[in-house]
């Protein structure tokens, strides 16, 4: 009952985390990029007609405007006059591209109002939000002012309305597609178990890499090259590890590694964000290499070295644990001087400008 009750509330965390993103990429992403302006607006569009060569309409045809965006989708229908009657005709049933092909727009779009009120609408903009799947919608519908003859302030439903941003109504959709909720939520469910629950599950394998001897329930050092064939506390014979070749023993120093790499990384920033700046460099090793084969060769050859001084240390640790010690945290030591000088001369410059 009570593992049973364990694996549910863990399950509960990755569904609400996928719930999580699933809201955030259909509200607040579109929200976040309509504040800097950018919409579903700016899309290049195709146009999809109904039938453009009929002679039931005078004005074009019924159209449906299609700006994709990745983050949300805007459907604009447009309808056209008859000829005879007036009445509106709009983009209904299926659709043709400029090419002749044969288009159907998704369910969730508003192609067409009530039929009863078929000519009192100009214009039906439904916006679809949500990633990888469009999972909320909203509409806006425009009319014509009567009195200027230009469409005014549109009809907001389904949506909350935020505000103008840019010349552009905003509004939070919220009209629930349930089917792509689902899917968006299943999603980011799983995303987030990738990114959470997968490394640790890797760590958990990893730190009892060679178990336990079965005799005395020793833990075997997962740092030792190779396996022992016997448990060095009681002498008993280890079974043989199926999986043995697989295994690479870990590594000794791997938070001096982690540190290493930093503040290696920091120089590398640092430096050039100095040369960057008309200063100079004063490793003359690191001058060489910067002037044969610039910044990125820099950054290559940093990182071999880096490399070699951490495959030095566990040679040497194999050998003789204390003395990879002391390497490992003296090449930590080592690559933070320069750091620290970088971050003096450009706090100094900062501060006192020439
Ligand atoms: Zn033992």
């Amino acid at each position: 009952m009570a593992s049973w009750l364990r694996r549910t509330r863990s399950l509960a965390v990755y569904v609400m985390s996928g719930v999580a993103c699933t809201l955030f990429m259909a509200w607040g992403l579109p929200l976040l990029l309509a504040a800097r302006s950018i919409g579903p607006e700016d899309a290049p569009f195709v146009s999809w007609h109904r039938d453009p060569a009929s002679d039931l309409w005078q004005d074009g045809s019924p159209m449906l405007l299609v700006h994709r965006a990745t983050f949300s989708d805007l459907y604009i229908a447009q309808p056209a006059r008859g000829t005879r009657d007036f009445t509106a005709y709009w983009p209904e049933s299926e659709l043709q591209t400029t090419t002749g092909e044969t288009k159907y727009p998704p369910q969730t779009v508003v192609l067409a109002p009530p039929s009863e009120e078929s000519s009192k609408w100009v214009r039906i903009e439904t916006t679809l939000a949500g990633w990888p799947f469009r999972c909320f919608a909203s509409e806006a519908w425009f009319r014509t002012d009567p009195e200027s003859g230009r469409s005014s302030m549109p009809e907001f439903h389904a949506g909350a309305y935020i505000g103008l941003i840019g010349g552009r109504h905003i509004l939070a959709p919220l009209r629930p597609l349930p089917f792509a909720i689902a899917l968006n939520v299943f999603f980011w469910a799983s995303l987030t178990w990738f990114v959470v629950a997968l490394p640790r599950e890797f760590r958990r394998r990893k730190r009892e890499k060679y178990g336990a001897c079965d005799a005395c329930g020793h833990a075997l050092d997962p740092t030792a090259a190779r396996r022992p064939s016997q448990c060095p506390e009681c002498g008993a014979q280890l079974r043989r590890d199926p999986l043995g070749f697989a295994r690479s023993p870990e590594m000794h120093f791997q938070n001096h590694y982690t540190w290493f790499v930093f503040v290696s990384s920091l120089d590398i920033m640092l430096t050039w964000k100095i040369l960057d700046r008309g200063g100079l460099e004063v490793n003359p090793v690191a001058k060489i290499v910067i002037d044969a084969w610039g910044m990125h060769g820099a950054i290559a050859f940093k990182f071999a070295l880096m490399l070699w001084v951490i495959v030095a240390c566990e040679v040497l640790a194999r050998m003789k644990r204390s003395a990879g010690k002391f390497l490992a945290i003296c090449a930590v030591v080592v690559s933070a001087s320069p750091v620290a000088w970088s971050l003096f001369l450009l706090l100094y410059h900062e501060l006192v400008p020439a």
